[in-house]
């Protein structure tokens, strides 16, 4: 069974849709084999967003993900790593379809109240990142 990572954002903890965002993958079946809530530090929203160090909107990614705690999930599933995309919605809420957490949710294209591993190779360097393996219990 495929793995993969979910984060809620420090926006979707703040406003209270931890609750949602969690009965959104139940009711899709996809079983959360491991949940965490933690107050990223710089260092540590640096290495997991290492890819993105380059991009224009960096700085501002990283002060928005230091801002408050998140809660970081490992969600079990079949093809779990494009389900989950699909529950996510697009990265920018306009062009996320109908229905879709962002879409409802989000409200600005970097508070977008989760993230989701976009690979297998991704969602298994990024499940390691804040899970070790006593911590998963499928
Ligand atoms: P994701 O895989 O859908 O989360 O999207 P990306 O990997 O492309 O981007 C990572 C995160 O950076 C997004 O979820 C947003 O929170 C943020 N982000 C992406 N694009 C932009 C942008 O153009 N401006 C800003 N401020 N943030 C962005």
């Amino acid at each position: 069974m495929e793995r993969t990572l979910s984060l809620i954002k420090p926006d979707g903890v703040a406003r209270n849709l931890i609750g949602e965002v969690i009965k959104r993958f139940e009711t899709a079946g996809i079983k959360i084999v491991a949940m965490k809530k933690l107050h990223l530090s710089r260092k540590q929203a640096e290495g997991f967003y290492a890819v993105h160090k380059e991009r224009p909107f960096f700085n501002s990614l990283m002060e928005f993900m230091t801002s408050g705690p998140i809660v970081a999930m490992v969600l079990e599933g079949e093809d779990v790593i494009a389900h989950n995309r699909k529950l996510m919605g697009a990265t920018n809420f306009k062009e996320a379809e109908e229905g879709t957490i962002r879409r409802d949710y989000a409200t600005d294209i970097e508070k977008n109240v989760v993230h989701g591993s976009d690979a297998p190779e991704t969602a298994a360097f990024e499940i390691s990142y804040f899970f070790n393996s006593m911590e998963i219990v499928g």
